[in-house]
């Protein structure tokens, strides 16, 4: 989690020095080409701007897309030296942060592969999870805002609990996140 906001907060930045460069080599080209950079800078724009909602937005392929701009942006800053012969000072700092862009966005796209390798691993503790809930109230876990253990409904504990103290759970895991320990009932 931490890391992830951590090379959200790089990749912004790398996106502000490139699109920083790409206005700047805009600037220094005349005619069609000064036209055609800057459309093309807009474009990459919207397409970061897009992939970055995805990433905020828990969509799978927002950080692939950000790579995507990235590597775009490089070849852009490749070609706009072939038909324009730009100095590299003028292109540096912006290829640096494409790069760095690029490095970040691949390494969270990696990430993400292995995160879920690792859903499947365990599988076996999920699968045993659904056979407790399966022999009582589906999915359903309550505990009491005052105590430190989950219950099934069916517990005698759970009976207990008064109604404005009561806090529900859909799953075990749920209840664990929220600081709540198995009671053996479950
Ligand atoms: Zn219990």
């Amino acid at each position: 989690m931490k890391y992830k906001g951590l090379s959200f907060l790089a990749l912004t930045a790398a996106f502000l020095l490139v699109f920083i460069g790409m206005i700047q080599a805009a600037f220094s080209l005349t005619g069609f080409w000064f036209f055609a950079e800057f459309v093309i800078t807009g474009l990459f724009m919207l397409i970061a701007l897009a992939g970055m909602a995805m990433v905020i937005n828990r969509i799978g392929a927002g950080w692939a897309l950000l790579a995507f701009v990235n590597a775009l942006v490089l070849l852009n800053v490749f070609l706009l030296s072939l038909v324009s012969g730009l100095s590299a000072s003028v292109l540096s700092p912006g290829v640096i942060a494409a790069l760095v862009g690029l490095f970040v966005s691949v390494a969270n796209v990696g990430m993400k592969r292995k995160k879920g390798k690792k859903k499947n691993g365990s599988r076996k503790n999920s699968a045993k999870a659904s056979k407790v809930s399966k022999s009582f109230t589906p999915g359903k876990f309550i505990a009491s805002a005052t105590g430190t253990v989950y219950h099934t409904p069916k517990c005698d504990w759970a009976k207990k609990i008064q109604k404005k103290n009561a806090v529900w759970f859909n799953s075990a895991e749920d209840a664990r996140k929220n600081g709540y320990k198995a009671h053996n009932c479950g």
